[in-house]
């Protein structure tokens, strides 16, 4: 399975079965699994949404937007819980202006679910834990059933 470095960006090979172990980046010796969402820009992002084995959900948020700040902590709780099933990475749409444009996005925070390069789902607004990790599972199954 490929995973990109949260740190470095390398892509690293580590067997599917072993994803509930701990890991370190081949390159630069990161935790693999540190609990984070991963903060991509203009230039990292087409790479980590397409070079990652799992799904990849990603918020698009903004300094001045207060739901972006009240779902900010709600994204990294969660991520804590599924980063093996899921990587969780955040993009900052005030410097990453074309980006937002290309994507479509009008209103944030934004949360998009891409799998193999592909976005699956779409969410725009702040929402609850309890919400949010549901809104993820039924990403994952439309996936699981789509192979
Ligand atoms: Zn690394």
């Amino acid at each position: 399975m490929h995973y990109t470095c949260p740190s470095c960006g390398a892509i690293n090979r580590i067997p599917a079965d072993k994803q509930q172990q701990q890991g370190q980046c081949g390159r630069c010796q990161h935790d693999l699994f540190d609990g984070h969402p991963v903060e991509l820009d203009e230039h990292s992002f087409q790479r980590f949404i397409d070079k990652n084995d799992l799904p990849v959900v990603v918020d698009f948020w903004a300094s001045w937007c207060g739901p972006c700040k009240m779902m900010a902590p709600i994204f990294t709780q969660v991520c804590g819980q599924l980063q093996h099933q899921l990587r969780f990475a955040k993009v900052n749409t005030e410097t990453a202006q074309q980006l937002g444009a290309r994507l479509g996005i009008r209103s944030i925070p934004t949360l998009i679910l891409y799998y193999r390069g592909q976005e699956i789902d779409r969410l725009a607004g702040a929402l609850p834990a309890p919400q949010f990790q549901q809104w993820l599972q039924q990403g994952l199954s439309k996936i699981a059933r789509n192979g």
